[in-house]
């Protein structure tokens, strides 16, 4: 017997030091409407009985292609002054789960992680052989100059000058990263007329990481998770931290074990252990029922869901 639950989506565009003085209200209103028809594409399979992994696919796809978010067009610069491109996606139904790390030419890395989890016997790909496995699925190739911004070049140009400023460059360098942290990477989690759950996230990682370096994002258990039993998560924020503290399988397993809501797990590990040594972020969530939860520890995390109830946009912290 089925149990009683919604449909409904929640999607992020990335936390960090969001502040109302540094967007233009231009700027704010296109935020505001490229997460709105995220919202909306993802809400819209759900309503036509599709299923949570496809409506996911359909709010990050859109994400992905909006210069706004750093994911897909719009991905942050490596130290090289290159894009590298991390995504993942997992179904609660089976646990099955798909990810891509590193990839340079993929336009949509997110449909990669899919073509992972259905077409391949590992989890996840790195590199040029993900890269070469997508563009053998036939998805779309790009070169890595498509990824390009004037925004983001302009955030890699300021980091750059400022570790080349101070004289220890690998002090520097972490220094930079903790300070600049803003904000970008994208992910959704939803849930279906059957109530199985799905989550993804997609991302350029950090602006000026080193070549090679992989976040949270594309990690299992870190930045994403689902398991029916207890919820679907996607997290952005600080990526070492969120590999560290394993944060989107401990927010599940609180869920699973402690008989805590997904609400109180989330507060727990986000505004509780994180906050604590410094890992700034955030994470979407939803339970089987259908039940949002948006959580951030940073000034702002660009965000919204859509249940048959609600359709909510928000960025600062001060908004529902
Ligand atoms: N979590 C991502 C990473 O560390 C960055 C972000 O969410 O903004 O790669």
């Amino acid at each position: 017997m089925a149990t009683e639950h919604n449909i409904g989506i929640v999607i992020h565009g990335g936390a960090g030091t969001i502040k109302r003085d540094q967007l233009s209200a231009a700027q704010e209103q296109s935020i505001r409407t490229d997460l709105q028809a995220a919202l909306d594409a993802g809400y819209a399979v759900l309503a036509a009985g599709g299923d949570s992994t496809q409506a996911i696919i359909a709010a990050i796809q859109l994400m992905e292609d909006s210069p706004h978010f750093n994911a897909g067009k719009g991905a942050v610069y490596t130290k090289p002054g290159k894009h590298e491109l991390d995504a993942s996606i997992m179904r609660g139904s089976d646990l099955e789960a798909g990810a891509v790390a590193g990839v340079s030419f993929t336009k949509n890395p997110i449909l990669a992680a899919e073509q992972v989890m259905l077409h391949s016997p590992h989890v996840m790909l790195a590199g040029t052989g993900a890269d070469t496995f997508s563009k053998a699925k036939g998805l779309a190739q790009v070169t890595n100059d498509y990824f390009d911004t004037e925004a983001r070049f302009k955030a890699w140009q300021e980091v750059d000058a400022k570790t080349k400023a101070k004289q220890q460059e690998q002090a520097a360098a972490k220094d930079v990263l903790d300070a600049e942290f803003k904000f970008g990477t994208v992910g959704a989690v939803a849930v279906d007329q059957n109530g199985d759950l799905a989550a993804g996230t997609s991302t350029g990682g950090m602006t000026y990481k080193a070549w090679g370096r992989i976040g949270d994002s594309p990690v299992i258990g870190a930045g994403t998770y689902a398991d029916n039993r207890s919820c679907g998560i996607s997290a952005t924020g600080h990526g070492e931290f969120f590999i560290r503290y394993a944060v989107a399988h401990d927010i599940c397993a609180r869920v699973r074990y402690q008989n805590v809501s997904l609400q109180q797990a989330a507060d727990a590990v986000i505004m509780g252990e994180l906050k604590k040594v410094g890992g700034s972020g955030g994470i979407i969530g939803m339970d089987p029922a259908g039940q949002p939860v948006m959580v951030f520890n940073t000034p702002g995390m660009y965000r919204g869901y859509k249940t048959p109830q609600q359709s909510v946009v928000a960025i600062y912290d001060d908004e529902d």
